[in-house]
């Protein structure tokens, strides 16, 4: 049972930079929670302050209903996972996976028992032997893990773990954590600046920004509502499309080009009393279509563009290209007929758009 209270956390470093500003979040037991976002916003620096490993300046810090700020970090009961793996070079794979239970004189029974069943938890049976240099990046980062499970400890802090691993063995030790997470029930806390691994792991996201949270929520729920442009454009991959434009009484107006909105999402506007504002439109590049029967469906939001780039995925295609000056990507089933320089028609599909204060950049609805 690990449950994590982090109440108005702030860390203030020496000359006056703040880099967490009044962090709050509530980690119940079991969660898997990514934080996420580019480099510099404060996430290694939160998650060291709940390691233990930086002070804190201002807030609350609580596990299971405990304050922790003064708590040294042996006694917080965290095992913590690194980029860099920081194993003992000159120590066999046991060894490293033994090392902290013996600095706690566990007995040595226990400890064999324990390092056996997490290196048969990891496939690293056969490894236990060999030192580091001899492992694959990947066998390496399966030992850092292996020293984290062996402890017990109630929860794990992963700072960027992947990070060093090709993209094919990222992929695969993505579903190996998961698989981890799912079998031992960990409270976990994952830092990431790579949108595809928050998305694919976590039970929420904590969507970071210039050391402020920017949105907490399902993967599914930030992924369809975005609080703000930010979050809209760091999620999702290839990257939402903005469009700054006016509302006139029925259309998103961009110079001489004009998008018909849905009904209902006029109402709402209107409600909010954005009709003659500027306001900055927001749509998915797989909510854009090429197909002849969507561009059928959507007359009123269909647009003339001209492809600069069209790139082949595999099972979909890429076409980049741009309306009046601003760039944007489609991306439509796979299409080996789209040319760069050809014209081609494309729909915007208005009900799934994202409306946006062109000021704050906050979400209208
Ligand atoms: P990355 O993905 O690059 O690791 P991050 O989101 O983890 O970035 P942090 O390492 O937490 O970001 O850093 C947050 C801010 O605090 C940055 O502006 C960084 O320069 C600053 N910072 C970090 N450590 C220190 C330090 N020891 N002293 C002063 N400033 C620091």
């Amino acid at each position: 049972m690990a449950e994590l209270k982090l109440v108005n956390l702030t860390k203030e470093y020496d000359k006056g930079a703040v880099a967490v500003k009044d962090f709050n979040l509530h980690i119940l037991d079991k969660e898997f929670i990514v934080f996420v976002g580019p480099s510099g916003c404060g996430k290694t620096t939160t998650l060291r302050m709940i390691a233990g490993l930086e002070d804190i300046t201002d807030g609350v810090l609580e596990i299971d209903g405990k304050k922790m700020n003064e708590v040294a970090p042996k006694n917080r009961d965290i095992a913590m996972v690194f980029q860099n793996y920081a194993l003992y070079p000159h120590k066999t794979v046991y060894e490293n996976m033994a090392f902290s239970l013996q600095m706690r004189k566990v007995p040595k029974k226990e400890i064999q028992e324990k390092v056996n069943e997490a290196a048969k938890i990891l496939g690293l049976e056969e490894y236990l032997k060999r030192k580091p240099k001899a492992l694959s990046g990947g066998q390496r980062q399966r030992v850092a893990l292996g020293r984290a499970i062996v402890r017990d400890a109630k929860i794990f802090l992963m700072d960027e773990p992947l990070s060093n691993l090709d993209a094919k063995l990222r992929v695969q030790m993505r579903a190996e954590i998961q698989k981890l997470h799912r079998r031992l029930g960990t409270t976990t806390i994952y830092v990431t600046h790579d949108q595809t691994e928050a998305m694919t792991m976590a039970t929420r996201l904590v969507v970071m920004k210039d050391g402020v949270i920017q949105q907490v929520g399902t993967p599914k729920d930030v992924y369809d509502y975005p609080n703000n442009v930010f979050v809209g454009g760091f999620i999702g991959s290839p990257a939402m499309n903005f469009f700054k434009g006016k509302l006139n009484e029925t259309e998103f107006v961009l110079g001489d080009i004009r998008i018909q909105i849905p009904e209902n999402k006029l109402t709402l506007l209107q409600e909010k009393r954005y009709i003659g504002k500027e306001i900055i439109l927001g749509i998915r590049p797989e909510n854009i279509y090429s197909k002849f029967e969507d561009i059928a469906n959507h007359k009123g939001s269909t647009v003339t563009a001209q492809i600069e780039v069209a790139e082949l995925m595999g099972a979909e295609t890429y076409l980049y290209t741009n309306l009046n000056g601003t760039d944007f990507i489609a991306r439509i089933d796979v299409d080996s007929s789209v040319k760069p320089l050809d014209t081609i028609q494309l729909a915007f599909d208005m009900e799934k758009a994202h409306f946006f204060d062109a000021n704050s950049e906050n979400r209208i609805f």
